[in-house]
């Protein structure tokens, strides 16, 4: 691990800074306030087959947040969904995440309905606000 990842793994002793999971190889670096990358839609022909494909031009819309105060480390689900979010409104997207599931899963509204589920209505709380950073 080259000095600048370690120096972020070190922030929380080898946990996602999110839910607090121990990372795993290939965790990942995330932007606590969000860079925003900027992508573009390119036609894609290399299987044959004519699609599109978003593609990372290098580019990002705050660049002054690339820095090494403004990363800490992530599991990858987490990073991955928090995608463009800054904290709270990852918070509010995780909040979300039951009422979605009874909308939409069959399989969650069977699992609550017979008591294999109970939704706890109470705050997400951060690992790393539990933990006193930040
Ligand atoms: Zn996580």
């Amino acid at each position: 691990m080259n000095k600048k990842r370690q120096a972020i793994f070190d922030k929380s002793g080898g946990r996602c800074w999110y839910c607090g999971c121990e990372l795993q190889k290939g965790w990942h670096q995330d932007h606590l306030e969000p860079i925003i990358r900027v992508s573009e839609l390119v036609r894609d022909h290399s299987n044959g087959q004519f699609s599109h494909k978003y593609v990372n031009t290098g580019e990002c819309r705050r660049p002054h947040l690339d820095t090494i105060d403004n990363l800490v480390p992530s599991c990858p689900p987490c990073n991955l969904f928090k995608s463009t979010f800054n904290v709270e409104a990852f918070r509010l997207e995780i909040q979300e995440q039951t009422d979605r599931a009874r909308e939409t899963s069959v399989n969650f509204r069977t699992a609550e309905r017979f008591g294999l589920i109970t939704v706890k209505k109470e705050p997400v709380v951060f690992w790393f606000e539990s933990n006193g950073m930040r």
